[in-house]
């Protein structure tokens, strides 16, 4: 069931709202950001995903194909969420899911985590290593 989350940054400029419903699935990737950066991420579409603050303190980072927008808080360096366009091309959000404010551990301990091959373009199938990810 989708529930009503609050997220934000670590210094709190910037702060959403996400509808989200865990229990469908986080994921995480081996793409050269998501390594470096240690994604763990919940799909979220457009219209489940209202930013309330901070707008100005968001950086964009861009890379590669250019598809997607790698925001981040120019204050404290935290990426709360990314924004693109899913598989069928309708815009939306991928938001950390430990940017996820009061979220219980167990929920996060609960949700399946799928995994994705981008560091090979691969979304079809699981990097043959997941555990550094
Ligand atoms: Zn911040």
């Amino acid at each position: 069931m989708k529930k009503t989350y609050q997220g934000s940054c670590h210094c709190g400029a910037v702060r959403f709202e996400a509808d989200i419903d865990l229990a469908k699935g986080t994921f995480r990737c081996n793409c050269s950001i998501c390594f470096k950066t240690r994604a763990w991420l919940a799909g979220v579409p457009a219209s489940d995903f209202r930013l309330l603050s901070g707008e100005k303190s968001l950086r964009d980072y861009q890379f590669g194909k250019r598809t997607i927008h790698h925001r981040f808080c120019e204050q404290c360096g935290v990426r709360s969420f990314s924004q693109g366009s899913d598989p069928k091309g309708n815009k939306s959000y991928a938001v950390r899911v430990n940017c996820l404010d009061g979220v219980g551990l167990e929920e996060l301990m609960d949700a399946p985590v799928r995994y994705f091959n981008m560091l090979h373009d691969d979304v079809k199938s699981p990097p043959a290593e997941t555990r550094h990810l």
